[in-house]
């Protein structure tokens, strides 16, 4: 027996390949190693990556082995819907992903602006995690920076919401009121999870005793629940002022709230509505509906939830009206022995 194990490893390996028992020689492919590619970069590696950007419906172009602007986009929407930092770049990270059975598909983008009302979105009205909107364009390309400056360079919106917001503030520029920025817009389901998860980790960081239950509670606050936030419809802004850490007050947020509606923007949670919205008041989030639905808004103070209820006690044969519970008292924190949450301006998205 041992004889016949000595023959058959001495004849087994011959210049890579492998032979077994049976002398049936096997060639062993091994893993390609993966390389980092980006912008530039050209070849088999790169075709290979088109293939797979196409079988997962992130590139539709024939794969040609450039790593062309197309490519880079195709490999940012990858990482935006894979979790992953959308910077374009095709690191190992980003690769091992891809080439793997984890690879979330490219989901098919919605027309969130297809209604005949605007979207709601809230925590009883919460979006799927593969939810993705349709006409994402990146800020950076469509504003210039004299206007509004992006505080993360990679902030995408829906392009009709963005052409409004540009000339929105370029006619509040005509009025004098200029240094504005935006310090979020749409935001992937799961950064979302990452945001919430932050917080949470923040929460319990300063308060070794707490719980992590207490610490989700404490951070639901002022983070959305993944699926709950407006910022997935992509129609949503966080906009303030460069390196200022209040809005409220200031000369833009009078401006805003005056002259937004104009727009066919709404100041989308407002003080007295907390109990209607669900959220905290926050001068600084405004969320595209279009001029029309947005100035009957402004007319009868109607918060979007309120609106869509007014809408819907006037259709016939309708019977579902919006939830009237109050999700506030629902979600309570009880601070009884901490300090309370600080306010923070920028609470919806910590700088990471
Ligand atoms: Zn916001």
């Amino acid at each position: 027996m041992a004889g016949v194990l000595a023959v058959v490893l001495m004849a087994g390996v011959v210049g890579g390949a492998w032979a077994t028992a049976d002398t049936e020689v096997v060639t062993v492919t091994p893993a390609p190693k993966l390389r980092t590619l980006k912008s530039g970069s050209k070849g088999e590696e790169v075709v290979r990556l088109q293939e797979r950007l196409a079988e997962l419906g992130y590139y539709t172009l024939a794969p040609d082995g450039k790593y062309s602007a197309e490519t880079k986009a195709a490999v940012k929407t990858f990482q935006a819907a894979n979790g992953l930092k959308a910077d374009g770049v095709a690191g190992v990270k980003t690769l091992t992903l891809l080439y793997s059975d984890e690879a979330i598909a490219a989901p098919k983008p919605v027309d969130v602006l297809a209604g005949e009302y605007p979207m709601l979105v809230n925590k009883e009205h919460p979006v799927p995690e593969t939810f993705v909107p349709q006409d994402l364009v990146m800020l950076t390309d469509d504003c210039d920076a004299k206007l509004v400056k992006i505080k993360y360079s990679q902030t995408q919106a829906v392009k009709t919401a963005v052409d409004a917001l540009v000339t929105m503030l370029e006619a509040a520029k005509e009025d004098g009121i200029t240094n504005w920025q935006i310090s979020a817009a749409y935001r992937s389901y799961q950064k979302q999870v990452t945001t919430l998860n932050a917080k949470i980790n923040t929460y319990l960081e300063r308060n070794k005793e707490w719980s992590k239950n207490k610490a989700r509670k404490a951070a639901l606050k002022t983070v959305a629940e993944p699926g709950c936030s407006e910022h997935h419809t992509g129609l949503a802004f966080d906009i303030n002022v460069p390196k200022s850490s209040a809005f409220k007050g200031t000369k833009q947020c009078t401006w805003l709230h005056e002259h937004c509606w104009d727009y066919g923007f709404i100041v989308r949670y407002q003080e007295g509505k907390e109990n209607i919205t669900g959220f905290t008041a926050e001068a600084w989030h405004i969320r595209y509906v279009g001029v029309e639905h947005a100035k009957i808004m402004q007319k009868n103070n109607w918060c979007l939830e309120e609106y869509l209820e007014a809408v819907a006690a006037e259709t016939p044969d309708e019977e579902e009206t919006l939830d009237e519970e109050d999700p506030l008292t629902e979600d309570e924190v009880e601070m009884s022995d901490e300090e309370e949450i600080p306010a923070e301006e920028d609470a919806e998205t910590p700088d990471e």
